[in-house]
């Protein structure tokens, strides 16, 4: 039997919520205090990156995720179009601005015009920087698929170690597998407690408790991790009458944390995408012979789905399915980001596939830089009485 939670624990957690939620609030880390162990950082666009490498060549991962509802923009829309995805505008201002200064390089990749076309804007406007596009592919139903994402991984590699003078062997690439196969599996505990038991802990605690990776070492994260797991299954907190819901459309703009308290404040949201990209792999990496070939195999065959990326194996529709069934989900909140035609092209097929399955679902639009919700508040509600009075 868990022994409860205490008064101090409950306020250790609150203290470590607010500190992730602080992290999230800060562009990257301070370049003049990196972790023991590293020598920079390196910068990377959604949704996915092979943060081992990084890593192991003692470049701090940094995920890049846009500017928030806080950033003026300056400088970026000078330089953009205004048909164009929030994130990329204030990823852009960022740069632009010397908030991302720090970072040795910035990697993106072809998930979308908008996205590929970043890494141009940054080689001209920030030249001292590394910039790159990893090219991963969109379909991975080939059959050389593997030995071309080796061999990009190979490039990448070659790359870090020319910008840090340092070698990255295998060995080192294979420790750094070790640590994110547990952080893999701490995230995998995380959302199954969510699933089990929604009322000890919010999509917004989920969702800060993740977003930290993005600005710590992975082994600080894994132990941010087990301490919060512990707490949070100690949590001494009763259901309350609301309905069971996933929530899709987060993979690459982050929705504001405002809009995911909307949602906490309606429903259990039992099953999400968000912040995907850093539970991309959904097992662990064989950390035995080729440390790049495994990491590339299991880009194919052991990872999630997304709107920008194409595998026949797993069509969206199914996936999203799954995410209801296991997750026990009485409906589904299907959003996307304002401009994302990933995120819009699936939403179209995701609300088909629900009108023929008899699944409850609500559409929701989101900008990164929201700061009004009263209006989805509303919409959120009505929705959440709907579920309940049908499960009534
Ligand atoms: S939010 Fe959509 S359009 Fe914007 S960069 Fe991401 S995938 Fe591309």
């Amino acid at each position: 039997m868990n022994t409860p939670v205490s008064r101090q624990d409950e306020t250790d957690l609150d203290g470590l919520l607010e500190h992730c939620n602080a992290l999230r609030l800060a562009p990257a880390p301070d370049a003049d205090l990196l972790p023991e162990g590293f020598t920079g950082m390196l910068g990377h666009f959604p949704v996915y990156f092979p943060e081992e490498i990084a890593h192991a060549a003692g470049l701090l991962p940094v995920a890049v995720l846009g500017g928030g509802n806080r950033l003026e923009l300056k400088h970026a829309d000078a330089r953009m179009g205004s048909f164009v995805c929030s994130i990329c505008r204030s990823t852009t201002e960022l740069g632009l601005n010397g908030s991302l200064a720090g970072l040795a390089g910035f990697v993106t990749h072809p998930i979308c015009d908008a996205a590929k076309h970043l890494a141009g804007i940054w080689a001209r406007n920030l030249p001292e920087q590394l910039s790159e596009i990893l090219y991963l592919p969109q379909n991975v139903n080939t059959p050389s698929v593997v030995r071309y994402i080796t061999a990009e991984y190979q490039r990448l590699r070659g790359d870090l170690e020319r910008r840090t003078g340092r070698p990255i062997g295998d060995d080192a690439l294979r420790r750094s597998i070790g640590i994110y196969n547990e952080n893999r599996r701490l995230l995998r505990d995380l959302y199954a407690l969510r699933r089990d038991e929604p009322w000890k802990l919010s999509c917004t605690e989920s969702y800060l408790l993740t977003r930290a990776r993005t600005r710590m070492p992975c082994e600080e994260h894994n132990a941010l991790l087990e301490g919060a797991l512990d707490a949070i299954r100690r949590r001494s907190l009763r259901a309350k009458d609301k309905p069971r819901v996933v929530f899709v459309g987060g993979f690459c703009e982050q929705p504001p944390v405002e809009m995911l308290e909307v949602i906490d404040d309606n429903c259990y949201v039992t099953d999400d995408d968000l912040l995907v990209g850093l539970r991309w792999l959904t097992t662990d990496v064989p950390e035995a012979g080729d440390p790049i070939w495994a990491l590339a195999e299991s880009f194919v065959e052991r990872s999630a789905a997304s709107p920008v990326q194409h595998d026949e194996r797993k069509p969206k529709e199914a996936w999203l399915m799954r995410m209801i069934t296991e997750s026990r989900a009485d409906g589904a909140i299907l959003t996307a980001a304002k401009f994302c035609e990933p995120g819009l092209d699936e939403q179209v097929a995701w609300s088909k596939h629900l009108d023929g399955a008899r699944v409850p679902y609500l559409v929701l639009e989101f900008e990164e830089k929201m700061t009004s919700f009263e209006q989805m508040a509303m919409q959120v509600e009505t929705f959440a009485e709907s579920l309940l009075f049908a499960l009534a």
